[in-house]
């Protein structure tokens, strides 16, 4: 059976980080919006010739055309057997263009879909987010909340003095989530409603969420 999961997650979720183990350990093919893009631009694809002029004028490729650069990816071989998707949809405008892409592709197929969410207390998201340092020299990531540092304010790998990013604070945080949840909330019921949904609680250490999420994909 072609195995199908869409995550769905806020930023600083975890999301992530989790979909990198599970791609290493079930080797289904992960696609995101970014590269499927960026590998389309570079391809010169049709859909990907028309997306390189809104980008290069700064603006966003409209979701019709994100829509057939994914459709196009997902055709490919590699994504025969199933995919991890990551980053789409993120709307109910684009659940819908989703649902025409896979009408299309699943057509004569077996599948097993869910999508996937991280579920995760807005609290402790922004908790997350202002606790959270990194390293300039190296680029690890440290929760200064959670974690014990060998050496106060520094980096346990390299010694680098942390650092915390400008927009990794409070208020910036919570208008950040605002948008999400706005936007997402929508798309989380509408998979419910149709018995597509399973929850991961993502509060957990990266091991207890990883434990959880194998068990609710099966
Ligand atoms: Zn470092």
């Amino acid at each position: 059976m072609k195995k199908e999961l869409i995550m769905v997650g806020p930023p600083a979720s975890g999301k992530g980080t989790q979909t990198k183990k599970l791609v290493a350990e079930t080797g289904l093919k992960h696609v995101d919006t970014g590269s499927m893009l960026r590998e389309a631009v570079a391809a010169k694809t049709e859909a990907g010739v028309i997306a390189k002029e809104y980008m290069d004028k700064g603006q966003l490729v409209p979701v019709e055309i994100v829509g057939r650069i994914i459709k196009d990816r997902l055709s490919k071989d590699d994504c025969k057997k199933g995919f991890i998707l990551d980053g789409f949809p993120r709307s109910l405008e684009q659940a819908e263009i989703l649902d025409n892409i896979l009408a299309e592709l699943d057509k004569d197929e077996d599948v097993d879909m869910k999508v996937v969410y991280f579920d995760m207390p807005i609290d402790n998201l922004i908790e997350r987010i202002v606790n959270r340092r990194s390293c300039p020299a190296c680029g690890a990531i440290f929760n200064v909340k959670t974690m014990t540092l060998k050496k106060d304010g520094k980096c346990d790998f390299c010694e680098t003095e942390l650092v915390q990013r400008a927009d990794d604070n409070e208020e910036t945080a919570k208008s950040r989530f605002n948008t999400y949840f706005e936007q997402t909330a929508p798309l989380i019921d509408l998979y419910e409603k149709r018995g597509n949904l399973v929850k991961v609680n993502a509060a957990g250490t990266i091991d207890e969420v990883f434990a959880a999420l194998k068990e609710v994909i099966g």
